[in-house]
C-alpha cells in the first residue's frame, strides 16, 4: 500500500446530559467522560461547574445557545463534531438535561453514524423530572397520575408539520410537561382547556429549577399565564399541567431551614467551597457560587525533612499539597516522624487528620498571630513553615524572633480568576456574600468591582480579623465578623445574624 494517504483513524463521541443545574445532578459517568476528553463541545444550560474536571489542555468550544440569544447553529455544531472527531479526538458534547429529550442529541449521534465516528450516550437527569422534583411536584403518582408526556412548547411557525395536536394533549389521560413554553404559555392553557381539560386544573411553572435562583408560580389552567406574566417567569422553565401540580404547597421541600430565602455567595477556590455550599444549601440557602480564586500548585523539592524539629502547615490546601509532594516522592506521614507538627487552625488540623496527622498544637484562635504566640513558648530550633505563597509572614517572623531557623516550602499559590458576567450578576444580586480569606477579598472585589459590590445590596461576612482587614483595605466594612475562625464558624454566624 505504498503511497496511500493514511487517513487518522476516527475519534470518539461522547453524547452527555449534565442535567438540569444542580451540579449534584451530574452522572458519575459524565464527569468521567469530561474529564478525558480532547475537545468539548458546551451549552449553555449547563451546571455552572460541569467543566470544571475537564483537562486544562481540553479545548473548551461553546456552542450553546441562551432563549433568544445570538446561537450557534446546528450546522456549525455538527461541522465542529466532525471536525475533531474525524482528526482523531475524543469529543465531549455537554447538554443541559438529557441529550435525547429536547436536546437534538439524535441528530448528532445519526451524524456520527452517517461517518463512521464511533459514539456513546451519556443520560442525563432531564429538567421535566428534575425541575418538578425540586419545585415538590411528582410527576406520575399512584392516586394522581400514571402517565406523563413532555411536550414541546416551542412551535416553529415555518414547520406546518411540527405544530401541537392540542386536541390529543388536552385528552391525555396524565400530567403535562411542557419544555420551552414561556412565551407561549396563554396559549398552551387556552387550547388545553379548549381541548377539554378544567380550567380549574393545577398547574405550575418552575424557572430554573434545581439552580439557586429556582422560583415555582402555581395556580390553575384559568390564571396561570398571568401569574406567570406578573411574576416575571423567564427561560429556562418547564410547566407542568395536571393534578400532581397541586400537590407543590404540601411536599415542596427546596428551600426549607435556618436560610431559607437567602442567597449567599460563596467565594471560596471550587474544592474548598464545595463543602461549604453543601452545608449551607442544607440549611436552606440559595448558594452561589462565585470562586474568584484558584489555587495553583507550586513545584517544589522537598528539603532534608529529617533535619527540623517543627513543621507548621498554616491552610489545609498546605497540609493536601504536602501529603501530594510526599507522595510523589515515594514517601508517606512516617517522614514527618519525630517532628512537632503545629497548625493555624482546625481547619488545616482537620486537613492533616485526613493523612493521618494528629497536631501536637492547634491555637485557640485561627489566626496567625495566635499560633505565633503558641509557639513562642517552646524550643524550636529549625522549622518548617508549609504554607502558600502569598501567605502572612506572621508565623516565620515570629519563630525567627524566637531564634529559630526558619524555612518556607512554599506548595501552592492562590491565584484569581474571572467571573463569568452571569457569576457575576448572580453575585451581585445575592444577599450575602462570604469571605473565608483576605486573598478572596482581592480576587472577589477585583472581578466584580467595589463600586458595584458597593450599590448592590449585598452584605458582607467575614471568617476573622485578618480577613477583615482586607474587606477594610478594599474600601469595604463586613456586616458580620464570625467570633469563630473557621468556615463553620462563619455559617453559623450566618445563621444567627439572619435568624436574630
Ligand atoms: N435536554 C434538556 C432540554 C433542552 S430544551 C433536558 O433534558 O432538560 C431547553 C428547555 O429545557 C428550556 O427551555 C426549559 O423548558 C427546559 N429547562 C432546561 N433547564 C431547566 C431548568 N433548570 N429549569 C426549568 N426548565 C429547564
Amino acid at each position: 500500500m505504498k503511497g496511500a494517504r493514511h487517513l487518522p483513524r476516527p475519534g470518539r463521541v461522547w453524547l452527555i446530559g449534565a442535567g438540569p443545574g444542580d451540579p449534584g445532578l451530574m452522572t458519575a459517568r459524565s464527569l468521567e467522560v469530561i474529564a478525558q476528553a480532547d475537545v468539548i463541545l458546551a451549552d449553555k444550560l449547563i451546571p455552572p461547574t460541569a467543566l470544571d474536571g475537564a483537562r486544562s489542555d481540553a479545548e473548551v468550544i461553546d456552542v450553546g445557545k441562551l432563549g433568544g440569544g445570538p446561537q450557534v447553529p446546528q450546522e456549525e455544531t455538527h461541522r465542529l463534531l466532525l471536525e475533531h472527531a474525524l482528526a482523531g479526538r475524543s469529543v465531549a458534547r455537554v447538554k443541559g438535561g438529557d441529550p435525547f429529550v429536547f436536546g437534538r442529541g439524535g441528530e448528532e449521534a445519526q451524524l456520527c453514524r452517517e461517518h463512521g465516528i464511533p459514539f456513546e450516550v451519556v443520560p442525563g437527569v432531564t429538567a421535566g423530572i428534575a425541575a418538578s422534583a425540586y419545585a415538590g411536584i411528582p410527576v406520575t403518582h399512584r392516586d394522581l397520575s400514571s402517565a406523563v408526556a413532555f411536550v414541546t412548547g416551542h412551535e416553529n411557525p415555518e414547520r406546518p408539520e411540527s405544530r401541537i395536536d392540542w386536541p390529543a394533549l388536552a385528552a391525555f389521560p396524565g400530567t403535562l410537561v411542557f419544555y420551552m413554553g414561556v412565551k407561549a404559555l396563554p396559549r398552551i392553557a387556552e387550547q388545553l382547556v379548549a381541548g377539554g381539560r378544567a380550567a380549574s386544573e393545577p398547574a405550575a411553572v418552575v424557572q430554573s429549577g434545581t439552580l439557586p435562583s429556582q422560583r415555582v408560580v402555581t395556580g390553575t389552567l384559568a390564571d396561570i399565564a398571568a401569574r406567570a406574566k406578573e411574576a416575571g417567569v423567564r427561560p429556562p422553565s418547564i410547566t407542568v399541567v395536571g393534578p400532581v401540580a397541586g400537590l407543590t404547597e404540601e411536599i415542596g421541600w427546596l428551600g426549607r431551614g435556618p436560610l431559607a430565602g437567602v442567597s449567599v455567595v460563596v467565594t471560596r477556590a471550587r474544592p474548598q467551597a464545595s463543602g461549604m455550599a453543601a452545608t449551607l444549601r442544607d440549611l436552606g440557602a440559595r448558594v452561589v457560587e462565585a470562586p474568584a480564586i484558584r489555587i495553583e500548585p507550586v513545584d517544589v523539592t522537598l528539603p532534608d525533612l529529617a533535619s527540623f524539629d517543627t513543621l507548621v502547615v498554616t491552610s489545609p490546601n498546605g497540609a493536601h499539597r504536602l501529603f501530594e509532594e510526599l507522595r510523589a516522592a515515594g514517601l508517606d506521614a512516617r517522614a514527618l516522624a519525630g517532628m512537632r507538627i503545629a497548625t493555624v487552625g482546625p481547619g488545616s488540623a482537620n486537613a492533616l487528620r485526613s493523612h493521618g496527622i494528629e497536631p501536637d498544637l492547634v491555637p485557640g484562635r485561627a489566626v496567625g498571630e495566635a499560633l505565633a504566640e503558641a509557639l513562642s513558648g517552646l524550643d524550636v530550633q529549625r522549622a518548617l513553615v508549609a504554607r502558600a505563597e502569598e501567605a502572612r509572614e506572621v508565623v516565620p517572623d515570629a519563630l525567627k524572633a524566637a531564634g529559630a531557623e526558619v524555612e518556607k516550602l512554599v506548595l501552592y499559590r492562590t491565584v484569581p480568576e474571572p467571573l463569568a458576567d452571569r457569576d457575576r450578576d448572580a453575585a451581585l444580586g445575592a444577599d450575602w456574600a462570604l469571605f473565608t480569606s483576605g486573598s478572596a477579598v482581592r480576587s472577589f472585589t477585583a472581578a466584580v468591582g467595589v463600586d458595584a459590590i458597593r450599590e448592590s445590596s449585598l452584605k458582607l461576612a467575614s471568617i476573622g480579623p485578618v480577613t477583615t482587614e482586607a474587606l477594610h483595605a478594599a474600601g469595604l466594612d463586613p456586616d458580620v465578623e464570625a467570633p469563630e475562625h473557621t468556615p463553620s464558624g462563619l455559617v453559623s454566624a450566618l445563621v444567627e445574624r439572619v435568624g436574630g
